[in-house]
């Protein structure tokens, strides 16, 4: 099958094996991918990474499980033991013994065919389309961050960032919050964002007034960190989204001084999410800035890269 794999580059592999599947696990025609700044990140090295890459699809169940078959899933990227203590005390996102789609450990979704536990994957409801289905991962990832912090109406929360995953973020906030402000550095993505209601600011222009309840760094940079303290109001709570892979020199004394909670926060509840698409609670509309055949994947990951392009889509059937 024709796979785009990271082996130290990105390459395209033409005869790349077929998954093969265990006991449990669904066979998965992949019908749509997407690339998400992790990919990205695996490309520079990340997680020391080998196969096929990529964790946002949806697609088709073709083979395996039989209670899967012909159904249209998207799916959950870790894969767990259920024996570990993570496991068995209900935090199996954190199993020890884990692999998790395209990113450690286990073969990814840039391909023609990918093989999940069959207790990974969700249907998907025919209100949803196949571009709308593969922000399901990310947009799960979003939900994580209500679940997390208990929110009330009226709480000011910023979001640093205008990238993929924090569009995702305010279009989540937005429905729990009177007033979501995010705060970027592309006018274009910052209008996407007024669009759903949001308030846009430019990161130039933005003042850090230690006055925010809770700031989300989304930049995907440690300069983000930074302005997330001092953004955040005394006794605030700074929520993690970027995986940034070193934070040399960073001056953490805010965090002591202003006795600041920081949550890390990663992956998130699906079927939260699918619910949201469904009911056209969330728009990603605005977010689709290209599409490329799996074959083109190269310059998919090109155009996933240059900041004016927020989500860059892989159509695998083309
Ligand atoms: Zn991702
Ligand atoms: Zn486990």
């Amino acid at each position: 099958m024709l796979a785009m794999c990271f082996d130290g580059r990105a390459v395209l592999s033409p005869d790349y094996p077929k998954p093969r599947c265990t006991h449990g696990d669904v066979l998965i025609e992949v019908s749509k991918a997407g690339i998400c700044s992790t990919d990205l990140e695996i490309v520079k090295g990340y997680m020391g990474f080998r196969g096929v890459m990529g964790h946002e699809f949806v697609g088709k169940a073709v083979g395996g499980s039989r209670l899967w078959k012909n159904k249209r899933v998207v799916g959950e990227i870790n894969c767990v033991c259920r024996k570990c203590d993570m496991c068995k005390s209900g935090l199996a996102n954190h199993c020890r013994n884990r692999t998790v789609l395209g990113i450690d450990g286990r073969d990814g979704c840039f391909a023609e065919y990918v093989a999940l536990p069959g207790r990974n994957c969700h249907e998907v409801p025919d209100s949803i389309s196949d571009s709308e289905a593969v922000f399901i991962e990310p947009l799960a990832a979003a939900f994580q961050i209500i679940r997390q912090v208990k929110l009330t109406k009226s709480d000011r929360v910023v979001v640093l960032g205008d990238g993929r995953l924090a569009q995702l973020i305010v279009r989540v906030l937005r429905l729990c919050l009177r007033r979501t402000v995010m705060v970027g550095r592309h006018q274009a993505k910052l209008e996407a964002a007024e669009k759903q209601g949001v308030q846009a600011v430019f990161e130039d222009d933005f003042v850090a007034g230690k006055d925010a309840d809770v700031v989300v760094d989304a930049t995907g940079s440690p300069s983000g960190f930074e302005l997330a303290m001092r953004a955040v109001r005394p006794r605030g709570t700074i929520v993690l989204k970027s995986t940034f892979a070193t934070a040399g020199g960073m001056n953490l004394a805010p965090l002591v001084i202003d006795e600041i909670t920081v949550v890390g926060s990663r992956c998130g509840p699906f079927p939260e999410a699918i619910a949201a698409l469904a009911r056209g609670d969330v728009d990603i509309s605005a977010l689709i800035s290209a599409e490329f055949a799996l074959q083109d994947g190269l310059a998919a990951l090109d155009a996933a890269r240059r900041p004016e392009n927020i989500k860059v889509l892989l159509d695998v059937r083309r």
